[in-house]
């Protein structure tokens, strides 16, 4: 049974970002005659990684951008690859540059993810745009993060002063998240793997982002009541009907009786990333346009 928790509805407010993207895509092309277009590179045949190109795709092509999908074997050599990326950095049609990964062993992402422009780096992975989110300037923001800071805000616009607690170190969620709330201009605390009495780190925090990668791993009798919890972990575990289903790092039935708010696996985080893809693209171009102050 549901508990007290208010319940925020990411595939909701998905649909608002993609919507105003989708807004601003049509003045952009009105007022500077630019398209924003978006080149999603994908090595190899993992099934997950297809799905996941294909509705960026989808959802790129209905907010009237433009998009284009470079499809390599797994076989192909880094050189190869590093090729392909040079030469969407000198493509005028395009803005946005994703290398979907992971990528093949032989390949070094590292060097991949460097090789990208910056100014085209949607992902927001690149060395430059860690290094400008960091000193709290303007940067491309990695897109799950960015996803988490929009539905927390939902809840509290203002997330000042509270205590956050990011579960999970990882470069592409934990570090960038623990860099927005700290710009949001709250106390944060990062927590991973080493630390000691967690339970007891989280019972302090008025905001919980759990991106640690274990099913229902974070107990509901670890949250403050009224806390904000926001569920990144995205895991397939059989369900006692012999079925898969997906659900998140945080037991959701024991969290949201305690929670203020909270959000559920599918349905939450999830859909804000393609949203937040998005929005980095369309960004991107109007860097181009020069526009964006
Ligand atoms: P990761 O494996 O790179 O990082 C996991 C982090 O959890 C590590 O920093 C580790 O220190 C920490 N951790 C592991 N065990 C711990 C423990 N016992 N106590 C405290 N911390 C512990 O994972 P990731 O890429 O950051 O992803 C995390 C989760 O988020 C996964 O479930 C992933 O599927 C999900 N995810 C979702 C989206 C999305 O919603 N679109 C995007 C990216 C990742």
């Amino acid at each position: 049974m549901a508990g007290q928790a208010q319940i925020i509805d990411g595939k909701a407010v998905a649909e608002q970002v993609r919507a105003q993207v989708a807004r601003d895509v049509a003045n952009l092309k009105n007022s500077h005659g630019i398209t924003p277009g978006l080149a999603v590179v994908i090595v190899g045949e993992d099934p997950a990684s297809q799905v996941y190109v294909r509705n960026k795709g989808k959802q790129t092509t209905a907010a009237g951008m433009k998009s284009v999908e470079h499809k390599l074997p797994a076989t192909v050599s880094e050189l190869k690859l590093l090729e392909l990326v040079g030469e969407l950095n000198r493509a005028d049609d395009i803005h946005g540059i994703l290398v979907q990964l992971p990528l093949p062993k032989h390949i070094d992402a590292a060097k991949v993810i460097e090789a990208i422009d910056p100014l085209k780096d949607v992902d927001g992975f690149h060395p430059v745009n860690v290094g400008r989110l960091s000193i709290g300037a303007r940067a491309l923001v990695p897109c799950t993060p960015a996803g988490c800071m929009i539905l927390a805000k939902t809840v509290k616009p203002s997330l000042e002063g509270l205590d956050a607690i990011v579960i999970g170190r990882s470069n592409i969620v934990g570090k960038p998240l623990a860099q927005l709330l700290l710009a949001a201009g709250c106390t944060v605390t990062v927590a991973h793997s080493k630390t000691r009495d967690l339970p007891a780190q989280v019972r302090r925090a008025d905001l919980v982002m759990a991106a640690v990668g274990r099913p229902e791993f974070v107990r509901g009798d670890w949250i403050k009541p009224g806390a904000i919890v926001i569920d990144v972990g995205i895991n397939r575990v059989t369900g006692a009907d012999g079925r898969d289903k997906l659900v998140g790092d945080v037991a959701y039935d024991e969290a949201a009786k305690v929670a203020g708010a909270i959000t559920p696996v599918p349905g939450g985080v999830g859909p804000m990333t393609i949203a937040c893809l998005l929005r980095n693209t369309l960004e991107a171009a109007r860097g181009v346009a020069g526009d964006v102050g």
